[in-house]
């Protein structure tokens, strides 16, 4: 696929993760006007205002979560369900979450479309985690909030990693890794990333 060039020029070697970018097809989890450019390493509008990220970016916070074959792993903001394919093909399994139920219907229905059976998509405020499935391995948000909710971090395993953007909605917010060790927590800043916000509760649509 055209971005998986900009994948290894924009650092990304890992080969599972780059193998996982190949076997997942972006234009699948994009629908209507946008469709055409789903190739494009870009982000693209989808259903309820949100956004299906941009290939390379989706490709450094899976290189930069470290999936394990043996991981399970919990997405917060399921959106086009793509971050979470990729996952699919990494981890044993991936609970993904969203606010709004439009957006995991269309996703399950990809995900079944595509054979991919590891992935259980659910409607949540992804803000309070999943507890009833916790701890989980690996742990990855894709909508950006002030601070690592707390719940999310109890959620992690010691061990675990968390791979989430940090900052304001309307700024430019940056991308954090935190690992979990037996002492406490590492912060590592990545890069500059813009992501839309983690709100709380479920989507209006939903009431
Ligand atoms: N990972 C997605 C991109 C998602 S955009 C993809 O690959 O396409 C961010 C998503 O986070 C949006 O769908 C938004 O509805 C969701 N979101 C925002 N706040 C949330 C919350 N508190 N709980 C669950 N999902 C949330």
């Amino acid at each position: 696929m055209q971005f998986l060039f900009s994948l290894r020029s924009r650092g990304v070697t890992n080969k599972r993760v780059l193998n996982a970018m190949e076997r997942v097809d972006r234009g699948k989890y994009i629908r209507g006007t946008f469709e055409d450019r789903a190739y494009e390493d870009t982000p693209l509008p989808i259903a309820c205002g949100q956004t299906i990220s941009q290939p390379s970016i989706v490709a450094l916070m899976t290189e930069a979560l470290d999936v394990q074959p043996r991981d399970k792993v919990l997405e917060i903001g399921t959106g086009s369900g793509y971050q979470a394919a990729i996952l699919s093909q990494l981890a044993r399994r991936v609970y993904t979450v969203d606010r709004y139920s439009r957006l995991v219907r269309e996703a399950r229905a990809v995900f079944e479309a595509e054979n991919i059976t590891n992935i259980i998509a659910l409607i949540a405020d992804g803000s309070r985690g999943l507890p009833e499935q916790a701890p989980f391995d690996r742990i990855i948000l894709t909508a950006a909030s002030e601070d690592p909710p707390s719940p999310l971090l109890e959620q992690l395993r010691v061990g675990g990693i968390m791979v989430l953007p940090v900052g304001q909605s309307d700024t430019v917010q940056t991308l954090v890794k935190v690992v979990k060790t037996e002492d406490g927590l590492d912060y590592h800043e990545l890069r500059s990333v813009r992501f839309v916000p983690l709100l709380e509760g479920l989507g209006k649509e939903n009431a």
